[in-house]
């Protein structure tokens, strides 16, 4: 039988070539899929229209796009004039909107148009719902489509962007893997390969990458996967495919590209993996461990680009209030000795650490790094990635560095005796040196000092000062409203009802499609910085209680993380919620 989409300019044909082999037995069961709404939709405008199925395939697509629009109350939506770079992949994933034959569309008043084939498919319909309520619940317009339209839109797309892919010279064209090793990431790519679990996996880094994720974890349950990506520091759920099976072979993909062990599945294993997207390269650092359902990865994202690119990069970047960036930066300009920023996993130690090397960076001195990984790449600066499994540790680094005549040294970190003492002895002999350590706060970074066996006296003489920093998400500018905070909240961040006599601007951000629901866009950085002068020093070289070294600090103006963070929330930066995430109210 003619059907109406048939006539729509042979897309289907196309489609078909390429194929959508979705299990191994190459059954093309997406095309099938469509196949079946397809048939659905015309026995229903068969059954309730009078077009004769004689008539001309012109008379009748025009009388089925009428009948659609009428029967599902809405209107019809033009796809083929529609802009494919419009196309909003984070509230309707590239595969799943093939899929389910939909398309959200961004539009310039910031409402989204979503168009759907099949307007009485509740499943999908309720699909999307779910997807704008995660996303804020953005303004929003409903429209229909024929399914060969929407088929021909995802067409166009993929033929457009395989074009830019080609100019870019983002493309292999033959296979998954380009020459180097990397895998390509690519809506061409993910959409045209024929394994339901590469393109899956495929689908997930790209869409991963796009919301600049910087981890993604894929854990096991008893139902299937679960996929969160780490988005400004808080996890989020994205998706959850179902099935153990199919989770398994995600995991299995996973290993394959990371050239790990596939048959080994009960010890945890690290590999590396490398991702390229419209020419860019991204690193991917890859650990697998075993869980009680399979086993769980997780994948973290090291996008040196962003900052290698950026001419900016500096202590500023991220967005130290003036009183910390200055103290950065007279610390990090003296000539020698030790300037040490300590935080948690993710807290942008690092990052301060570029942004200072960035800034200071004239050429006329010999800057070496050490780092685990290197992270991103600066201009002219000797890095130098840590290889364990080569016997290439920090200390061996670090004193193979020292007999290549540094002017200023960076340890990615400072975990281990050794390369705590090394660090310290370069300071002391007129090198300037640039470390992370862990700890909480400036005072505990002196006590993992002294556990690592340092010598306090060593220890005074070469430091000259310690930043304690954190990330602090700040409200969306899209959707920030003033809030009242309920007794309950400030009694859980240790204030009362007094504040609200005070000039704070408590906000709040209501979750709109900018910030994907959540009411935060973007970090800034709070610290607490502690330079040595002499009582401070002779205090920690009589190795003096934290309590007393505390209160000496207190006397000189040393503010808390905690109050950095209530800072940020008396300014309506960011919400007390956020403050109590990020510090303790007891700090
Ligand atoms: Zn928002």
């Amino acid at each position: 039988m003619e059907t109406p989409q048939e006539t729509d300019r042979g897309e289907r044909g196309e489609r078909n070539e390429s194929g959508y082999a979705l299990d191994d037995a190459g059954v093309d069961l997406m095309q099938e899929q469509v196949n079946a709404v397809q048939q659905r939709l015309l026995d229903r405008f068969e059954a309730e229209s009078q077009i004769s199925s004689q008539a001309h395939a012109p008379v009748r697509e025009a009388a089925f796009r009428r009948w659609l629009g009428e029967a599902s109350g809405m209107l019809l939506g033009d796809l083929r004039q529609a802009r494919t770079e419009l196309a909003d992949f984070t509230l309707i994933p590239f595969a799943q909107g093939q899929r389910r034959l939909c398309v959200a569309l961004r539009r310039a008043d910031h409402a989204i148009d979503l168009v759907l084939a099949d307007p009485f498919d509740r499943g999908t319909r309720q699909w999307i719902e779910s997807r704008l309520r995660e996303g804020g619940h953005p303004r929003t317009r409903w429209y229909v489509a024929t399914t060969g339209d929407v088929q021909a839109f995802y067409g166009r797309l993929e033929r457009e962007t395989r074009a830019l892919a080609a100019d870019t010279g983002g493309l292999t064209g033959d296979g998954e893997r380009g020459d180097s090793g990397t895998l390509e990431l690519s809506l061409a790519q993910i959409s045209a390969d024929e394994s339901p679990v590469v393109r899956f996996l495929n689908g997930t880094l790209y869409d991963a990458l796009q919301a600049q994720a910087s981890d993604i974890h894929l854990e096991c349950g008893p139902r299937g996967l679960v996929v969160k990506y780490r988005l400004d520091g808080v996890l989020q759920s994205v998706s959850r495919p179902e099935g153990r099976e199919f989770a398994d072979r995600v995991i299995s993909r996973l290993k394959v590209l990371a050239d790990l062990d596939i048959s080994e599945r009960r010890v945890p294993q690290d590999g590396r993996l490398k991702l390229s997207r419209s020419g860019r390269e991204i690193d991917v650092r890859v650990s697998i461990m075993p869980s009680s359902y399979g086993e769980d990865a997780v994948l973290r994202v090291l996008d040196r680009y962003q900052l290698a690119a950026d001419q900016t990069l500096s202590v500023d970047h991220l967005g130290f209030d003036a009183h910390a960036a200055a103290f950065i930066r007279r610390l990090a300009q003296m000539p020698y000795g030790l300037l040490l920023v300590t935080g948690p996993t993710g807290s942008g130690k690092t990052t301060t650490l570029y942004g200072v090397l960035s800034e200071i960076h004239t050429g006329q001195d010999k800057m070496i790094t050490i780092e685990d990984p290197v992270e991103y790449q600066l201009p002219d600066v000797l890095q130098i990635p840590v290889n364990e499994a080569k016997g290439l540790t920090f200390a061996r680094g670090l004193r193979s560095i020292l007999r290549h005549d540094p002017d200023r040294i960076m340890v990615g970190e400072m975990r281990d005796a050794e390369t705590a003492q090394i660090a310290v002895q370069a300071a002391l002999t007129g090198h300037q040196v640039y470390a992370t350590v862990h700890a909480n706060n400036v005072f505990d970074v002196i006590g993992r000092l002294a556990s690592m066996g340092v010598d306090p006296y060593n220890l005074v003489a070469a430091l000259n000062g310690v930043v304690a920093q954190r990330l602090v998400r700040v409200i969306c500018p899209h959707c920030t409203e003033p809030v009242k905070p309920d007794l309950e909240l400030l009694t859980a961040s240790g204030l009362d009802e007094t504040v609200f006599d005070l000039p704070w601007r408590f906000q709040r951000g209501r979750g709109c499609s900018h910030c994907r629901g959540t009411g935060y866009k973007g970090r800034r950085a709070i610290a607490q910085t502690m330079a040595l002068d002499i009582e401070l020093k002779s205090l920690i070289a009589e190795r003096a209680s934290p309590a007393l070294l505390r209160a000496a600090a207190e006397k000189r103006g040393l503010i808390t993380l905690r109050q950095a963070a209530l800072d940020f929330v008396k300014a309506g930066v960011t919400t007390l919620e956020e403050a109590n995430r990020v510090t303790a109210v007891q700090e």
